[in-house]
């Protein structure tokens, strides 16, 4: 193991030394933030190359207007709210959902919970908060066609489904061109596929590789990376071989294209991306909950002060916030990068100091 880590370290270092300009890399995946900090990754790295943290904390990135409509939902009396528990500290404009203290928000560990939350109290309608990327997206388009399949009507989703390439293209688009590669998370490339990136490399000939979880992954990842720009090439790479292959996994995209198509929606820090946002299928509206309560719009609204948006973009780093540590610890979350155990004003306090 030492070995591997000097001779990735060795490799980071001499190519930026030939490269002899800043560097950025951005790791898209908060896991990837949590584990760069918990490993010590940069104090490994030269001083010329600095790491980013990305647009792939799910909580982080969803909406603000999308959480209004959650605790809109919570508040009412014929509903439920199914919810992972990292949604529920959340703000909204008036508060987060665990603020409201009401009988009706409850923390599942499953789609599975929420449709049998469904079947247990027929007089409700449960409200699945849906939110993640590819590796979450089948699961709750497994829920749908089961409540469809089985007729429980009382059971419906709010989806703030993400698409992780539109992201980055956006991202590189119109928000961040100084980014010069992608460290991209082996999790979502599981279902994706290394070929999804295609678009990234060809079109804006940034790098992309992918990478697991695991300290040595994660700087073996960025020796890639670097070998990449020190040459001048930008190509698709992986050292997560044993479990990323280039096409990714085609039965859970059968799952997820049998049901959700994507559509323009809001993202934090990104605005409207197009196509990066999933919504239902028309053969499954009546499982929309926007469909089904007639909620036309999500408006959008930043808490103030908090600078969210920009440190999704690599803008800036957590530090740099004005209520970062003050205002804003994890007890006391001002916006949801405080707020997930993968958001990176969350890791920056945590192990940043
Ligand atoms: S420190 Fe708090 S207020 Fe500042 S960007 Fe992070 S979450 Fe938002």
């Amino acid at each position: 193991m030492l070995e591997r880590i000097e001779q990735a370290k060795k490799t980071v270092h001499s190519a930026c030394e030939k490269v002899g300009r800043p560097i950025q890399i951005m790791e898209v995946c908060g896991t990837h933030t949590v584990s760069i900090f918990r490993h010590g990754i940069r104090t490994l790295l030269p001083d010329n190359l600095k790491l980013l943290s990305g647009p792939g904390c799910p909580v982080c990135v969803t909406d603000q207007g999308y959480i209004d409509v959650v605790m809109d939902l919570a508040r009412r009396d014929d509903t439920i709210i199914a919810t992972y528990g990292d949604m529920i500290r959340v703000p909204g404009k008036g508060g987060s959902l665990e603020s409201l203290h009401r009988d009706n928000v409850k923390v599942v560990l499953s789609t599975d919970d929420g449709l049998a939350l469904a079947k247990k109290h027929p007089d409700k309608t449960v409200v699945f908060v849906a939110v993640g990327f590819e590796t979450t997206t089948p699961a709750s388009a497994v829920a749908v066609a089961d409540a469809a399949s089985e007729g429980v009507e009382n059971f419906c989703i709010l989806s703030g489904h993400k698409l992780v390439v539109p992201a980055m293209q956006a991202l590189l688009g119109s928000k961040n061109d100084k980014i010069d590669a992608f460290l991209c998370p082996g999790h979502v490339s599981v279902i994706l596929g290394s070929d999804a990136y295609k678009p990234v490399v060809e079109e804006f000939k940034r790098p992309c590789v992918v990478a697991g979880f695991e300290g040595i992954q994660i700087l073996e990842g960025l020796a890639k990376i670097c070998a990449q720009i020190a040459a001048g090439r930008a190509e698709i790479d992986s050292v997560y071989g044993a479990a990323v292959t280039p096409e990714g996994n085609k039965v859970a995209w059968k799952i997820i294209t049998d049901t959700f198509e994507p559509c323009n929606g809001a993202w934090r820090g990104l605005g409207v991306i197009p196509g990066a946002t999933m919504r239902l299928k028309d053969k499954y509206k009546q499982f929309d909950a926007l469909h089904r309560f007639g909620i036309k719009e999500v408006p959008t609204e930043e808490p103030a002060g908090c600078q969210c948006g920009q440190i999704l973009c690599g803008l800036m780093d957590p530090p740099q916030c004005g209520l970062f540590g003050e205002k804003c610890t994890p007890d006391t979350p001002v916006g949801p990068c405080m707020v997930s155990t993968e958001g990176a004003c969350s890791a920056w306090y945590k192990y940043g100091k």
